[in-house]
């Protein structure tokens, strides 16, 4: 696990492969007390409410350790509550506006923990990355699982210039 808080704003502090890899320990270790989750392509399949296996799994554990879980999404309303009705009633701000870094600290405020011990984790560098290293909170990424359905061109064109801002950071294939 490296450290790359301090090298630019989009640029994810901790990068894990699939949410379900991240241990309680992990997010201790990085100073974490609490989680916010982003829903497409990182918990749930994209643009569906179906939950990527183990996620259900990896909730329970989080939570079993104490560790508070807020969903974060920029999803409309409706379907963040159903999502979250799957997710065992966790709490969730919709319409979250990410970068926008308002969302950041309501949804810590909401788990009961200072912004700078809030552990976004999201596939997104431009909007979940980006907006938790402005709002002061601990960045995650996860590698996204599945090409975008809805909006396919506009992600594209996303994950591209994702692509270009990791080479140019010397990234590249290591996030
Ligand atoms: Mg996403």
């Amino acid at each position: 696990m490296k450290d790359t808080r301090l090298e630019s704003n989009s640029t994810p502090a901790f990068f894990f492969d699939k949410i379900t890899d991240i241990t309680p320990d992990d997010i201790f270790s990085m100073g974490g007390k609490a989680v916010g989750i982003d829903l497409d392509n990182t918990t749930v399949y994209d643009s569906t409410l179906q939950l990527f296996p183990g996620v259900a799994e990896w909730l329970g554990k989080i939570s079993a350790a104490g560790i508070p879980i807020v969903i974060v999404t920029n999803t409309y309303n409706i379907r963040a509550k159903l999502i979250s009705k799957k997710m065992n009633g966790l709490p969730y701000i919709a319409n979250a506006a990410k970068p926008d870094t308002k969302c950041y600290a309501d949804a810590a405020k909401i788990a009961g923990a200072d912004i700078s011990e809030f552990v976004m984790i999201g596939d997104q560098l431009f909007t979940d990355v980006q907006g938790a290293n402005n709002a002061g909170a601990i960045s995650v990424r996860v590698r996204y699982r599945t090409r975008e359905i809805l909006a396919a061109f506009h992600f594209l064109s996303i994950r591209k210039k994702e692509k270009l801002y990791l080479i140019n950071k010397g990234l590249g294939d290591k996030i």
